[in-house]
């Protein structure tokens, strides 16, 4: 068995999901689970709709309401699931009226607003493999995804979903070449619809491939898989060809968007491959993510990158060697909720980074009373990743004689010793990215890249 997980984008349309039946119909022999998001951007056109509700906007909620519905309703023509896709609009509607009345939205609400969107696509995808003649059955995800009820972010149980995957799929897939069901919609031991967080949707695709032990779970993107760099920066990237579990986490982190770290976490649990794969070009062999380290001659797998953050430096105006005073700023960061993404210690002082910074007035305030602080926005991450930057020496020096142009604010090293971080403004990021890919790709080894 594999799992198939098809994003917004691979499903946004009549178009698209016929794309999706052909890559399907080629791979039946291998009796795919597929997991399928929202069609394009539903799921933000559902919550833009129940916040416009909550905030007394009655004619622009039914505006966009109406506006879903004619899309979902056009592109399921001819597919018989009319009345079904009604009644889900129906209900829908009842959801937001009761928010118009409330004013306010629970979390729960959110989710049940939210859900809609994988419930519609999943129908509807199920009847166009149907009608393409692809022998094809729906499974309510929300029927064997439990989670905890901490709606809007809610974590799988993960013995209890392995028990009604299991219950389940067997018989299904038994009777029906492929079984497909919604990603990112899963219900509480209570039966109240939940969600996995936005996202999602990968994250069910690794659920259900760990707690069925699929042979591999497939993620059908809109990129060819993971890249040596961001393409937006530079144009002459290369395509991974594997990498560890570990370098894909760390590059997730760091907005390669391919793959969120936590999706992975189930599959690494399991030893089970994750292939990255574009439903545009399914020729292309995409990346396979496994807990392998891969042998190859380049030390660095990417080089990914994190725009619009802000760089902050406290400098303690204490005597040396005062405990507590990192307790004492983290502790400030902390209660304002603001996460600390990159970091650099002295004796008497830190540089850290951020990336949200609404509280950073407040922040900046608690800490003037016991230090000095300094701001700067405009600047950027450059994270090189790879297993083997720990194993082979001289990496440091490379990658310094080819930045001896760029000032460099801050440089880190994770703990795990497969990143190297550095700090750069933004205007100097498209230099730096440029000189560090030269250095590191200028032969890339083909049996890694491509
Ligand atoms: N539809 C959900 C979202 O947009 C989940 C997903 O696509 O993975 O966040």
């Amino acid at each position: 068995m594999i799992v198939m997980k098809f994003g917004g984008t691979s499903v946004e349309s009549t178009e698209a999901i016929e794309r999706v039946a052909g890559i399907v119909r080629d791979r039946l022999a291998l009796h795919p689970v597929v997991v399928v998001s929202a069609m394009g951007k539903t799921t933000n056109k559902l919550l833009a709709i129940a916040a416009d509700a909550v905030a007394g906007r009655r004619e622009q909620a039914l505006d966009l309401l109406n506006q879903l519905h004619e899309f979902h309703q056009r592109e399921s023509e001819e597919l018989g699931v009319d009345d079904i896709v009604s009644v889900h609009f129906q209900e829908l509607a009842e959801l937001v009226k009761g928010l118009a009345v409330m004013g306010e939205m629970t979390p729960r609400a959110t989710d049940a607003v939210s859900a809609f969107g994988e419930r519609l696509s999943s129908l509807i995808v199920t009847a166009r493999l149907r009608k393409l003649g692809i022998d094809a059955v729906h499974l309510d995800a929300r029927s064997v995804i439990v989670t905890d009820g901490r709606h809007t972010q809610a974590a799988p149980i993960l013995a209890e979903t392995t028990t009604r995957l299991n219950a389940t799929i067997p018989p299904l897939a038994a009777k029906h070449a492929v079984i497909v069901m919604g990603g990112f919609i899963a219900s509480t031991e209570n039966g109240v619809t939940s969600t996995l967080g936005r996202g999602g949707s990968d994250y069910t695709a690794s659920i259900v491939g760990a707690g069925m032990n699929a042979a591999e779970i497939q993620i059908w993107t809109d990129v060819d898989g993971m890249l040596t760099s961001d393409p937006t920066i530079l144009k002459n990237v290369y395509r991974v060809k594997q990498c560890s579990f570990a370098e894909a986490a760390e590059l997730a982190y760091f907005g390669a968007k391919v793959l969120h770290p936590a999706t992975v976490l189930p599959a690494i649990e399991k030893n089970i491959p994750v292939r990255i794969l574009n439903s545009r070009r399914p020729e292309v062999e995409g990346t396979l993510i496994s807990s392998k380290a891969v042998d190859s001659t380049s030390p660095i797998r990417s080089i990914a990158c994190k725009r619009n953050i802000t760089l902050v430096n406290i400098v303690s105006s204490r005597m040396l060697m005062a405990h507590g005073f990192l307790r004492r700023v983290f502790e400030i960061f902390d209660r304002h909720e603001t996460s600390v993404d990159m970091l650099a210690t002295s004796e008497v002082s830190v540089s850290l980074t951020i990336d949200n910074t609404q509280a950073l007035p407040a922040i900046r305030k608690e800490i003037e009373e016991f230090a000095d602080i300094t701001v700067e926005d405009q600047q950027a991450i450059v994270c090189m990743v790879g297993d083997n930057l720990r194993h082979t020496p001289g990496v440091l020096a490379r990658a310094f004689a080819a930045l001896n142009h760029v000032k460099i604010r801050m440089i880190s090293e994770g703990a795990s010793q497969l990143n190297l971080s550095l700090v750069v403004s933004a205007e100097e990021l498209a230099g730096a990215v440029e000189s560090l890919h030269g250095e590191f790709f200028a032969a890339p080894d083909p049996a890694a890249f491509a």
